[in-house]
């Protein structure tokens, strides 16, 4: 090894341009140039053993390091000594300036080496010769003199570094066993790093433990990319200490450079993007389930959804489409943006009922028909209509009958009439509301390049219910309205044209689905919202609120069952009798249908619900303490002995019973209940007449979505300039109404004598208030005529309105009273109100017959042809005025 080298004194040099070869150091290096070639012929090549060359590193910006190109005018052909060069640095600039057109600053210290290999080549089509040399470094030495020897230097050297006998002895140095100590340290830590990286580091750590540690030194900082200077600084260090702890820090520094690099990747990797992070872990978690055998993944998903899809009975051109889609997810990866949509389209097309559909049954219309009975009260009219209708598709299973609609107020049975059909066809039944709906897209869906696009409520529908020919109720279609995002109606017509539902077209679906297998049944409140071109393709079945005597019997029969049922009572933990409900009917619900009674029944059954269940917590207790038991039989069987035996059976001697146990036994609804439950009576019989205590005051009827109303029109007068204000919640007919009355008050009052029964003159001067109180139910139409001018008669006459009449009608500008709608409505609702006398325009005589006999029987019914006659009906003692009055 190189401790045992001689070296010789002199040595062939080879510069090393901004390069340093250390001691211990090999270095592979291709010779081109001229002279390095002649060096490395002359040196190594024809030498028969192997010999040695001084590597000298030089400085020089403009050539190659292993190609030293001394400048012509340097270089001395002529022999050995012919002429000597000094090398030292700054000095040889000035004086070769002159000669020189570049400048080579020789170092003076150099390492001797020697060639482990070398292999000549020759270049073509020049024919130059070039060497690939692998050296190593042996030791240092220091130049003495430096002269050309043809076209290379020879150098006249001195050794440097130790001898091994030199260095037997200076290992003893204890300063030197730290040092050493320390540098292997440091040195180990490296490789350990090292190790974690790459694995090719054995070899270094075997060095390590073999390697002299003087050589080790070197051996470590020449593997390091160090700059020139600190390669130079430690081949100019001899002294062994110092290299030794120069190395440490050399090494120590490259230490920290590799751990600060490593925490910036793991920073680095830290910041990797959240679908790359998302990636690897989706891409171990299938691995991982692979492993388990666990084939629940996104790619078997995809083939269950095609296995759905497969099975859902598309049409070819739906399928065709479907796969198109299908293609599509396989291509994207689930992290990508389109995956999720894509997937839930897929999954929508597979979930359609294209096929599946409820098994038509032979209808059987006796059993409809007592189904519809059994499930509804009355309403004979209706029944009969839906038998016929369903005659009608029993002869005909493809009839395209119109579209049967049911209109009337909240709560009469349109819903429960439509799921009854549906249990009489023995089909799904789904119920799609269209309340509010303004917006096309909410029946049609979005299209799929909106964000959080959607299929329309049908086709959500039809999809929750997973059959094709469901009996769907089209909830409401009178609360559609169209802006300016579509016109809901339009869609609708198309759902409901049989001509174009077999095609229906969904903005989100895209493909075109089938509806001619639904059976549509729709519902409103009124008819006048329903656009004529939809009320055209419907069959208008009405039906009107029900009597006091039929909620009461809709109560009985079909309330309080359901309601116990659902409260999971029964009549023997709750009984509500006849009078109570008839109770609630009067005082606590004012309306057509039955909606607010079964709420009130739901109320009192949770009451019940509770006292039961904390009965059903008392009751088995009570039977365990038998203190308690035998305190309630003591006074009875205080001198038997066999009380436990009496005990048991204590239901049968109920009535004996204390307190305690009365629960035990049926609860029966009463007044002090209901009062408790439904809080104090919301309705009662002497509204109308405290209302209606001041002149100015009239009541009529008026027909709003909720069925008939009962509607106090109030007017009065203040000084101003002859204006007319209306309030209350009123559309532009009735304000009109308003506009005629007046005029037809004004024109009238002379006849009427109205200026004169009183000091006012509402002829000049006076502003005329016209309110109708209560106003949260938006109103319109003609028939407030009579009533807006009784009112102004009144207020003008000073004369109050009899309490116990109500009126409807139209007038026209010559006072005669025209026909209105809804006569059956308005008279229920009077009846509600305890009104006993109603004026009605002539013309609607007819309309009476549609009043159940019960409610007329108790009422009178006046009618009337010219204003004159409501005047002459609607005051105590008739109209005053007419005696004097020319009309
Ligand atoms: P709508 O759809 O007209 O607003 P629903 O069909 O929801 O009213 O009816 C409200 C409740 O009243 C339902 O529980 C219904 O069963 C019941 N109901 C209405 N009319 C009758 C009737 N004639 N016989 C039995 N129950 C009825």
């Amino acid at each position: 090894m190189a401790e045992s080298v001689e070296l010789p004194s002199r040595l062939a040099i080879l510069p090393f341009r901004n390069k340093v070869l250390l001691p211990g150091a090999i270095i592979r290096i291709r010779c081109t140039s001229p002279s390095s070639v002649k060096l490395v012929e002359q040196e190594l090549w024809q030498r028969e053993e192997k010999g040695l060359i001084g590597v000298l590193p030089v400085r020089d910006a403009e050539t190659t390091s292993v190609n030293p190109v001394l400048s012509p005018g340097a270089v001395n052909d002529s022999g050995e000594q012919s002429s000597k060069i000094p090398f030292n640095a700054s000095d040889s600039h000035k004086q070769d300036a002159k000669n020189q057109q570049e400048l080579i600053h020789w170092h003076t210290r150099g390492v001797a080496a020697r060639a482990l290999h070398l292999s000549r080549g020759v270049e073509k089509p020049s024919g130059r010769v070039t060497y690939i040399v692998v050296l190593e470094g042996l030791c240092r030495f220091s130049v003495q003199e430096l002269s050309a020897r043809g076209t290379y230097y020879i150098a006249r050297i001195s050794r440097l570094d130790m001898t091994k006998a030199e260095m037997e002895q200076a290992e003893q140095d204890p300063d030197l066993i730290a040092l050493s100590r320390q540098f292997k340290a440091t040195a180990m830590e490296l490789i350990s790093v090292l190790e974690q990286k790459q694995k090719t580091v054995g070899r270094t750590k075997v060095l390590l433990e073999t390697v002299p540690v003087h050589r080790l030194a070197d051996i470590f900082v020449a593997s390091f990319e160090i700059s020139f200077e600190e390669q130079l600084s430690m081949l100019d260090t001899v002294d062994l200490k110092v290299r030794l702890s120069k190395a440490t820090e050399l090494v120590d520094r490259h230490l920290q450079s590799i751990r600060v690099a490593e925490k910036i990747t793991q920073k680095v990797e830290g910041q990797l993007s959240k679908s790359q992070k998302e990636f690897l872990l989706r891409q171990q978690m299938r691995a991982i389930k692979e492993e388990l055998g666990d084939n629940d993944d996104d790619e078997d998903d995809v083939v269950a959804l095609e296995r759905k899809m497969q099975s859902a009975g598309m049409p070819p051109n739906v399928w065709k489409h479907a796969q198109r889609e299908l293609r599509r997810l396989r291509k994207m990866q689930p992290q990508q943006p389109g995956y999720s949509s894509s997937r839930v389209y897929l999954e929508l097309l597979a979930d359609l009922p294209w096929q599946n559909a409820s098994e038509e049954r032979e209808l059987d219309l006796r059993a409809a028909k007592e189904r519809l009975d059994s499930d509804h009260y009355g309403l004979v009219k209706v029944k009969q209509r839906i038998i016929e209708y369903l005659a009608v598709r029993k002869l005909k299973p493809d009839a395209r009958g119109p579209v049967l609609c049911f209109v009337g107020p909240p709560g009469v049975g349109k819903t429960s009439l439509a799921s009854s059909i549906a249990a009489a066809l023995d089909r799904k039944f789904v119920r799609i509301s269209l309340g509010g709906v303004k917006d096309e897209a909410d029946i049609r869906g979005h299209r799929r390049t909106y964000i959080g696009s959607m299929p329309g409520r049908l086709i959500e529908g039809l999809k929750r219910v997973a059959v094709s020919n469901p009996v769907m109720l089209l909830d409401e279609i009178d609360k559609t309205g169209s802006d300016i995002r579509g016109d809901p109606a339009s869609a609708l017509l198309e759902v409901l044209d049989p001509e174009q539902n077999k095609t229906f077209n969904d903005h989100y679906l895209n493909v075109p689905f089938d509806l001619s297998k639904v059976i549509f049944v729709t519902t409103a409140n009124r008819i006048q919202p329903i656009p004529p071109p939809l009320l055209d393709r419907m069959e208008v079945i009405e039906l009107p609120g029900y009597t006091p005597d039929e909620k009461l019997k809709i109560a009985m029969r079909h309330l309080i069952p359901r309601v116990l049922d659902q409260h999971g009572l029964s009549s023997e933990s709750l009984q509500i009798p006849e009078a109570m409900v008839k109770l609630v009917i009067q005082r606590y619900t004012r309306e057509a249908g039955v909606r607010n009674l079964e709420r009130n029944l739901a109320a009192l059954a949770r009451a019940a619900a509770v006292r039961v269940a904390q009965q059903e917590c008392a009751v088995p207790l009570s039977k365990d303490v038998h203190p308690m038991a035998e305190s309630l039989m003591d006074t009875r069987l205080a001198d038997s002995g066999e009380v436990e035996m009496e005990v048991i059976p204590m239901g049968v001697n109920g009535h004996e019973i204390s307190n305690a146990f009365r629960s035990a036994t049926a609860l029966v609804v009463d007044e002090a209940m209901l009062e408790k439950v439904l809080g104090p009576p919301r309705f009662d019989d002497t509204e109308t007449a405290e209302r209606v205590a001041a002149p100015g005051i009239s009541v009529g009827l008026v027909w709003t979505s909720f069925g008939g109303e009962v509607q106090f029109v109030e007017a009065t007068t203040m000084v101003g300039k002859g204006d007319l204000h209306l309030t209350g919640q009123l559309g532009d007919v009735i304000k009109e109404s308003a506009q005629i009355a007046l005029t037809w008050v004004r024109a009238r009052a002379a006849d009427l004598k109205l200026s004169a029964a009183g000091e006012i003159n509402f002829l000049e001067g006076r502003d005329i208030h016209i309110h109708f109180p209560a106003g949260a139910v938006p109103k319109d139409g003609p028939s407030a005529g009579v009533t807006l001018v009784t009112a102004l008669v009144s207020l003008f006459g000073q004369k109050k309105v009899r309490a116990d009449t109500a009126m409807t009608g139209e007038m026209t500008l010559r006072g005669l009273v025209l026909p209105v709608g809804g006569i059956k409505d308005k008279i229920l609702a009077a009846h509600r109100y305890g009104i006993k006398r109603v004026i009605l325009p002539e013309r609607n005589l007819k309309d009476l017959v549609e009043v159940p006999s019960a409610v007329l029987a108790g009422m009178e019914i006046l009618l009337a042809k010219r204003m004159e006659d409501v005047l002459e009906q609607a005051f105590e003692g008739g109209c005053p005025w007419r005696q004097n009055s020319k009309l």
